[in-house]
């Protein structure tokens, strides 16, 4: 977390600030204010890019902190979680009783607490290495977790945070380590925030000469999950793997770990934000700069006839396993449908063997038109409907509510993709 507190990444929106206990929480125990033995007072301290939460309160005695998931519900689906409790004494449990929101928008319901209570919660000591806590427990509305950090603070969020700062480090780093990776910038985002993009190509081929591969993420802002298997792709593409090397030879790839900037960076949800969110905004006046500017590129590799590979990576339902999501057959012609099947096979028979199993569905799940009514404007649909006939166009869920939903977890199947996507490209006739 050291990294993103030095970030030079200008922030112009209102950050959440929330400085929630220690010395200052009204009606607490303060032990040690008092110069008494005793444990130093809890605080949450949710002052950082990423940090959501709201109604909190502290129990000293009882070393417990409830709270809800923060974020403003025009601005996606609050269920997403983060913040840091400082004043813990290394060795003692703290127990953490999470509720669903109750921020709703106009008349609506709350968002099912489902979506914001995954079984374990994701904790860390440094910001950096994540783990899970056991298995949560229900009792009435509340969910309950405990831990027992060796420790004085801890963040403590629902699933391993990725920010926009995470991917400017990330891409720093590799465009650093490795030739023929290059950190670059998608656009800046409606707020003024830089989209970090990366770009990946080896040896001489000229553009036309390549595959053109797209792998975007966190168009849903909570899906933190996602970022993490795009990064896990990225990995595996600037890796020492001779079908990498192959890879990077053959085609051009681009990878955007996080396209919503803006609510991933202030904890916000992002899915079904106001007016519709970055994966309904697929349209020919697009809201959002990301997708514009996204939609501006992929549109060049159809008009160059070399969109091979499209890929925008979510997190699903609480109780999904990992799938695919695909167009209806009867809406694409081939040999779109023999292609699509075909690279759904070589990812499934690789993802689905990653040992600690990562559960996933070899049966694709449908978003035509009786899924969602900006059907039309979904990416993955969108680039489906408007690229080349040999287009390759799909949305991956990675199942987020499972014990190996972890950084190691997504970023295996980051891995097992991009081989997947390097197994699919050498059976097609190369680009002269
Ligand atoms: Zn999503």
């Amino acid at each position: 977390m050291k990294l993103l507190l030095t970030l030079s990444i200008p922030v112009v929106a209102a950050i959440p600030f929330t400085v929630v206990g220690g010395d200052d929480v009204k009606g607490s125990t303060r032990p040690n204010r008092y110069g008494q033995p005793g444990p130093p007072g809890l605080m949450v301290v949710s002052d950082f890019e990423g940090a959501s939460v709201a109604d909190v309160s502290i129990d000293q005695v009882a070393r417990s902190v409830s709270f809800m998931p923060g974020g403003n519900p025009a601005r996606g689906w609050p269920c997403w979680w983060y913040f840091r409790i400082d004043g813990v004494s290394p060795g003692e449990t703290i127990t953490l009783k999470l509720r669903g929101s109750t921020a709703t928008v106009g008349k609506q319901k709350p968002l099912a607490a489902s979506w914001a209570t995954p079984k374990q919660a994701t904790w860390s000591v440094d910001g950096e290495t994540w783990r899970h806590t056991d298995d949560g427990q229900r009792q009435a509305e509340w969910m309950i977790y405990s831990l027992k950090p060796d420790a004085t603070s801890i963040f403590v969020a629902w699933g391993p945070p990725y920010t926009p700062g995470t991917a400017a480090n990330f891409m720093r780093a590799i465009g650093e380590a490795s030739p023929h990776a290059e950190a670059t910038e998608l656009c800046r985002s409606r707020e003024g925030r830089s989209v970090p993009m990366l770009h990946v190509s080896e040896g001489d081929r000229t553009a036309e000469q390549r595959f053109g591969v797209w792998v975007q993420a966190r168009q849903h802002a909570w899906e933190s999950g996602s970022s993490w298997v795009a990064q896990g792709f990225a990995e595996w593409i600037v890796s020492d793997d001779p079908d990498a090397a192959w890879l990077r030879q053959h085609a051009e790839i681009f990878i955007v770990p996080v396209m919503d900037v803006d609510n991933t960076a202030s904890g916000n949800g992002g899915k079904n934000s106001l007016p519709h969110d970055h994966n309904r905004d697929w349209s020919s006046n697009p809201h959002w700069n990301e997708v514009q500017a996204a939609q501006r590129m992929v549109s060049n590799l159809i008009d160059e006839g070399r969109m091979d590979v499209f890929l925008d990576l979510h997190n699903p339902a609480p109780g999904d396993p990992s799938f695919f999501y695909i167009l209806p057959q009867e809406m694409l012609k081939e040999p779109m449908i023999s292609l699509r099947n075909r690279f759904i096979d070589l990812a499934y028979a690789r993802i689905s063997r990653i040992k600690p199993l990562i559960p996933m569905s070899n049966k694709p799940k449908v978003t035509g038109a009786g899924y969602h009514p900006l059907w039309r404007q979904i990416s993955s649909n969108w680039v489906c409907m408007n690229g080349n006939p040999h287009t390759v166009s799909l949305c991956l869920e990675t199942i987020w509510n499972y014990r190996n939903s972890t950084t190691e977890g997504y970023r295996a199947v980051g891995a097992n993709l991009a081989a997947a996507v390097r197994e699919y490209l050498a059976e097609q006739p190369a680009r002269e």
